[in-house]
């Protein structure tokens, strides 16, 4: 199995240089990759039905033989329809095909073919369009059939030929990368069967026991990785603090700190301070909980102790933002601060990277800047990564490689109930700030539909001639089919409608990064009164003059990522408020979106979140940074995360050992899906 990785797709009988393209752009790049290339479907052609029986709309599976021959004909746009009767000895129905020449030189008179497809009752006549076929007792007439992903230009059908070809070179003997205790006590079949079963299964359970164990191997490479990362801080780390410089760092404060802070800092002074190991830990806490000073604690007393500090944020602005914040708490000490940021020229690079490098700088706050090979550290003491949704454990790991096996600190607003936290961020230990600042405006929500909307607009006016500032948020960039509006089409919309007396501009994702900085710089600096965007403004910037949160098709959002919105605003002294606009009339999407409207905890809401959706929006858009799976869903298969996690403690000693040989082929798939970060690990 291992050698066939080292097989380019291209070299495979029938692929070649071109299609090996295509082949690549659905990441399958060797002959191994394409084995572990999962079929997303099956086709059960094993059931046979009657073409009385066929229901309109259903797919079904028929066996009959040509009633008529073939008929050509060349249709609009020069599309060749060919059509055919065919009977299976009771009934007829009418086939028909576009754009195949061949149909007619495939299909023999006096044969008997299965046609699989979706029925149609046209004018009472049966009828089926485009369907597949094979020949009744060939070969392709296996009962399942495997659907892949497709491309353009490469067919389901070429793919699974091709698989065939690679399956058929696995050798006599697969190395099974799960060990042979693990497989008895949890009753997994071996590798080689499961690769056979997945793609070409006898019938669905073979197929639902193949990806079980298939799942269940993926979780545990998963969990295997993340713990390796794990013990690797559980090394002793060089970086050992020998004094706590707390209270030094709160005398420079314009306030006291909140007791789920203090406890917070408390937690990372004693991992800092305790010389087993490296700080390995999550601070989680609400928007606005002021998770920033707790890293700015750390920070000080990394410095303090002689080393430095660096901390990675997802966004230029929020670079800015925080440098902006710790160059006034630093002023009047010996702390020297700088900012690191794509969009600086490079000149200015070269003279950060070179006091970076020589020690004169203490404390960078930069964005994935900070990752590049051209930055080096003079004594890296500690790594914060604020939002770490928007980080993948992997960059997390390379800006930590650039010290000795530095302390790290990571920073997330998105509360997560403790049992999916042990899975998402299983390599952390966790600290959570459950308390907000003092005085903290409660933001008022409210939930409306479409009658009320001209008066909320005639609100956001109001609240824009006394020289606030307002968000939009929409959930889709281009108009789709599902009814959304897009954000660009909204924009002009309002921009020529109600809000036309105001300065609106749009935001998203597609932009490009400069584009959307210069949008984002002038929402700040106050010459936008309206922006409308996509969830990118998610992630912590904040403007404290921006006192409405418009969301849009509120029903289409997690709670969890609705509560995140909703903390854009309520950030300075003015009175702010949520408005959700939603139609949806059903009960539970209503029931949800009330939740919003009765707390400001995110914790509640979070809670809440996962007993009404479940996990999915936990685990969703890839948002927590881990590696992306092939057939395992982290939302669905809490069951068997739960097993894999069991196993690995099982095997986790022996993993580690490197003289355990055994594990040779298991820690060669971890290091496939971390990509190779975990090589210092092996
Ligand atoms: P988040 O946890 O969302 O990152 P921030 O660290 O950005 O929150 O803090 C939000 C705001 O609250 C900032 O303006 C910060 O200066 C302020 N803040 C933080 N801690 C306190 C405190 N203990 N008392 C008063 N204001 C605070
Ligand atoms: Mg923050």
């Amino acid at each position: 199995m291992a050698s066939l990785y080292e097989i380019p797709i291209e070299q495979i009988n029938g692929i070649g240089t071109k299609r090996g393209q295509l082949y690549r752009k659905l990441g399958i790049d060797t002959a191994g990759a394409l084995v572990r290339f999962y079929p997303r479907a099956y086709e059960d052609w094993s059931n046979i039905t009657s073409i009385q029986d066929a229901q309109n709309g259903e797919t079904v599976c028929i066996k009959a033989s040509l009633a008529s021959p073939v008929r050509q004909t060349i249709v609009s746009g020069g599309r060749i329809l060919s059509t055919v009767i065919v009977s299976d000895g009771y009934s007829e129905m009418k086939i028909a095909f576009f754009n195949n020449r061949y149909i007619s030189s495939m299909l023999k008179t006096g044969k008997q073919y299965l046609f699989y497809g979706k029925a149609a009752v046209n004018y009472n006549i049966p009828e089926m369009i485009n369907p597949t076929f094979a020949l009744y007792g060939a070969s392709e007439s296996v009962p399942i059939h495997p659907i892949y992903s497709q491309v353009a230009g490469l067919s389901t059908k070429h793919i699974e030929q091709s698989v065939r070809k690679v399956l058929d070179m696995l050798p006599e003997t697969v190395k099974d990368p799960i060990p042979e205790n693990v497989r008895r006590k949890y009753c997994l079949p071996p590798l080689k069967d499961v690769l056979f079963a997945i793609h070409f299964p006898k019938d669905m359970e073979e197929a639902e026991n193949a990806k079980r164990r298939l799942i269940f191997e993926e979780l545990l490479v998963l969990v295997l990785g993340l713990s390796s990362i794990k013990s690797l801080s559980l090394e002793r780390s060089e970086v050992v603090l020998e004094k706590n410089y707390t209270d030094e760092f709160l005398s420079l404060l314009p306030f006291t700190l909140t007791n789920a802070q203090k406890r917070a800092i408390d937690d990372c002074i004693n991992d800092m301070t305790n010389n087993d190991k490296a700080m390995n830990r999550l601070v989680q806490g609400d928007v606005g909980s002021g998770k920033t000073m707790v890293a700015g604690a750390a920070a000080y007393t990394c410095i303090k102790n002689g080393y430095q500090a660096a901390m990675m944020v997802p966004t230029e602005i929020l670079a800015q933002q925080h440098f902006q914040t710790f160059s006034e708490i630093f002023e009047n000490t010996d702390v020297k601060a700088e900012l690191l940021t794509g969009s600086m020229t490079a000149k200015q690079k070269r003279t950060v990277l070179a006091k970076l490098a020589d020690g004169e700088i203490d404390f960078i706050v930069g964005t994935h800047s900070l990752i590049s090979d051209t930055v080096v550290f003079n004594s890296l003491g500690l790594v914060i990564t604020d939002e770490q949704h928007r980080f993948g454990v992997r960059q997390r790991s390379t800006l930590l490689s650039k010290g000795k096996n530095p302390h790290l600190l990571v920073m997330s607003a998105t509360p997560i109930p403790r049992t999916l936290a042990l899975i998402i961020y299983g390599d952390l230990d966790i600290s959570i700030v459950n308390e907000m600042p003092p005085g903290r405006q409660k933001v008022d929500t409210f939930l409306i539909d479409d009658s009320v909307r001209e008066r909320a607009y005639g609100f956001l006016i109001k609240q824009i001639a006394e020289g606030r500032q307002c968000y939009i948020v929409c959930p889709a960039v281009e108009n789709s089919d599902t009814g959304l509006i897009g954000v660009e089409e909204y924009t002009e919309k309002i921009k020529s409608g109600a809000l036309r007396n105001c300065r609106v501009e749009c935001l998203h994702g597609k932009m490009k990064a400069s584009a959307k900085d210069e949008i984002m710089n002038k929402f700040v600096n106050g010459e936008i009164d309206v922006l409308v965007s996509t969830t990118v403004i998610e992630v912590g910037v904040s403007v404290s003059n921006a006192v409405i949160m418009m969301i849009e098709n509120a029903e289409r959002f997690g709670l969890s990522q609705l509560h995140q919105l909703r903390g854009r605003v309520g950030r300075g002294k003015y009175k702010s408020y949520c408005i959700l606009v939603s139609n949806a009339r059903g009960e539970e999407a209503k029931k949800r979106l009330n939740a919003l409207c009765q707390t400001n905890d995110g914790f509640i809401i979070a809670d809440e979140d996962l007993k009404l959706r479940g996990p999915g929006d936990f685990f969703g858009s890839r948002q927590h940074g881990l590696p992306e799976l092939k057939i395992a869903d982290l939302a669905e298969n809490i069951e068997v995360m739960h097993e894999a996690q069991e196993a690995s403690k099982m095997i986790m000693n022996d993993y580690l050992n490197p003289d355990c040989g055994d594990y040779r082929s298991l820690r060669a798939e971890v290091n496939m899906l971390f990509n190779n970060v975990g090589q210092k690990l092996n």
